[in-house]
């Protein structure tokens, strides 16, 4: 059968492109579709790790990221505003001289990425386009469009947490926990020389984020669980800026209207149908409040890319590349997956353990937080190990 393309991908934000990329340097034609044309805005924290930032060299898009506003950040701050004002306690720093990444906002960077994906002559956009259905026929994935069907032997879903697409195709999809619900807001501010930590601030039932983007901007997030989403009105993140400002002593106005998401914490691991690949939140969803979503995208997008070079071009079958695929996935998501466990432990235990043990946990988690965030993670040694069941066992980790 002849097919329109050898490769169809559902979804051209962070993880669709890089894919879309990655297979043109191996000459792999590829659709790239997206419900959205760009730029657009999306609800994100917008702070990209080191591991992140080393993937978008991969992709030969260095020179055009520091040309980019953006805005490195060095750690973490994590503030527990009540218990501050109670005991007054200082807020925990995991922070360090060196750079754990980068702010930038998604206007730019998912924009870039498509952009650069496009650019590409083995690459054929169909941005604006909502996928309504993808019917699977002897070995061909057919994709309808609003005016159109497109075919190929292979099909990568980069949908994020589009579960309906993913459900129809029969992949198992579940919620890791209850649900949560993100937005975010762009502020333009004079942001003081000192901020150069992602801002964290717990309450209960949800947590704020603050992440430097530029000189003059910052990123509020909020991430809720479903009770506190609507009982603080998500949408409205106003109010959160006068809590952030009046915290950090800042001063500067909301800019961008809001952009909310739907539950981040859906995710379909297992991979049923022949042919197709996961990639980025479709894969699995690192919740946001670690902020490893991004590298996870750009990650599992190389090494997708890289599975499906062996198919087209060096004749692997898919159950083998899949299952190389899937164990270079675990192999690289396993540190990302294990500083997510490290901040919720710390965003949401604190309180119910002894202080001492807690700050000998804190003590050795700067040293996991730089090794992850650096992309050089082994956690190998005990206390590491010992630290990370913990946590693992603490939030039902999977
Ligand atoms: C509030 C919040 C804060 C976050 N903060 C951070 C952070 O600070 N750092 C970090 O690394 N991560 C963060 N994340 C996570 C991060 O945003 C995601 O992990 C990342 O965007 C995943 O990228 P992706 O390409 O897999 O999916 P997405 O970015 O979700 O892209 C999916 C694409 O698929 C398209 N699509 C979906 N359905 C269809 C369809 N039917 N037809 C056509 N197109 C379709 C969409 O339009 C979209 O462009 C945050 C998330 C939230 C919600």
């Amino acid at each position: 059968m002849i097919h329109d393309f050898d490769v169809i991908i559902i979804g051209a934000s962070l993880a669709g492109s890089a894919v879309a990329i990655h297979l043109a340097q191996h000459g792999i034609s590829a659709a790239l579709i997206d419900q959205h044309t760009f730029p657009r805005r999306k609800a994100c924290g917008e702070g990209l790790s080191q591991v992140g930032v080393t993937e978008l060299r991969h992709l030969g898009l260095s020179d055009s990221i520091n040309a980019l506003s953006h805005s490195p950040f060095s750690g973490y701050t994590l503030w527990f505003p009540t218990r501050r004002s109670s005991r007054g306690d200082l807020p925990i720093n995991l922070s360090s001289a060196d750079t754990f990444g980068i702010g930038i906002e998604r206007y730019l960077l998912d924009q870039l990425l498509a952009d650069a994906a496009t650019s590409v002559g083995t690459v054929t956009p169909f941005f604006g386009e909502k996928v309504r259905e993808v019917v699977t026929e002897q070995n061909t994935f057919s994709v309808e469009l609003a005016e159109r069907a497109i075919s190929a032997p292979l099909l990568v879903l980069a949908c994020g947490t589009n579960i309906p697409i993913a459900s129809k195709l029969g992949f198992e999809c579940r919620t890791i926990r209850e649900h949560r619900f993100g937005a975010s807001v762009t502020v333009n501010c004079a942001l003081p020389h000192q901020l150069n930590t992602v801002q964290i601030i717990a309450e209960s039932g949800y947590q704020i984020f603050v992440t430097p983007v530029s000189k003059t901007g910052l990123n509020l997030s909020v991430l809720a669980d479903k009770q506190s989403s609507s009982r603080i009105r998500l949408n409205s993140l106003a109010s959160h800026w006068i809590q952030v400002s009046s915290l950090l002593s800042l001063s500067g106005e909301i800019v961008s209207s809001p952009s909310a998401s739907s539950p981040v914490n859906n995710a379909c691991r297992a991979h049923r149908v022949p042919g197709m690949f996961l990639v980025g939140d479709s894969y699995e969803v690192l919740d946001p409040i670690g902020g490893m979503g991004m590298s996870h995208a750009l990650v599992s997008a190389r090494l997708a890319s890289l599975a499906i070079k062996q198919i087209v071009h060096d004749r692997v079958l898919y159950a083998e590349s899949l299952r190389r695929y899937v164990e270079a996935h675990e192999r690289a998501t396993k540190p990302l997956r294990g500083f997510t466990r490290l901040v919720q432990f710390m965003l949401t235990n604190r309180s119910n353990r002894g202080l001492t043990t807690f700050a000998k946990r804190i003590g050795i988690a700067l040293p996991i937080a730089k090794a992850v965030h650096s992309g050089r993670a082994t956690l190998t040694t005990a206390c590491a190990r010992e630290l990370l069941n913990v946590i693992g066992r603490t939030t039902n980790g999977r």
